[in-house]
């Protein structure tokens, strides 16, 4: 299990952040189902049993998702609508519940539902990352809503180190 480079966005962000661009090609946090029992436990859940089963409605919900950030607009929401039917909504004195039938959807129904919230309340933060070939998302909470990197340390400096190369190179 590969350590992951970004973490700590909000759920269908970081549904997203599974998987990214390693030395080696493309790597799928999800292709095992040790990483998909620590994946959801960082969301709060518990997957005990039916890990193919979280395992192939997370990996539609992270398609489905990206879908929807990459063309907003335009999106074809099929697919969120289908993650979409097999939630079910209780309210009480305390808020609001989501739960899903089959249960083992419960967060993938999650992570679609808060990114069409994300998308309705913050579409303008809600970003990829601005190096080519990083695929990682997150939500810009900056002031100045300006952050253009998944990290500075390594897009940034990755991007910032290629275009002073390049300056140089044009000077000479
Ligand atoms: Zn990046």
């Amino acid at each position: 299990m590969s350590e992951r480079p970004l973490t700590g966005e909000p759920l269908p962000l970081d549904l997203l952040n599974t998987t990214w661009n390693g030395s080696a090609g493309l790597v799928d946090f999800l292709a095992s189902g040790d990483g998909v029992r620590a994946f959801s436990l960082q969301h709060g859940v518990i997957v005990d049993t039916d890990v193919s089963a979280v395992t192939a409605s997370l990996r539609q919900a992270r398609q489905a998702i990206r879908t929807l950030l990459t063309d907003r607009a335009d999106a074809d929401l099929t697919s969120v609508r289908r993650l979409l039917q097999s939630a079910r909504v209780s309210a009480d004195a305390q808020g609001i519940t989501l739960h899903a039938e089959p249960e083992a959807h419960l967060l993938a129904v999650r992570a679609v539902h808060e990114a069409v919230e994300l998308l309705h309340d913050k579409a303008e933060r809600v970003r990829s990352c601005a190096h080519p070939s990083c695929v990682l998302w997150f939500l810009d909470t900056t002031r100045s809503g300006t952050r253009r990197w998944c990290s500075m340390a390594t897009c940034g400096n990755r991007t910032k180190a290629k275009r002073f190369a390049e300056a140089r190179r044009s000077e000479s």
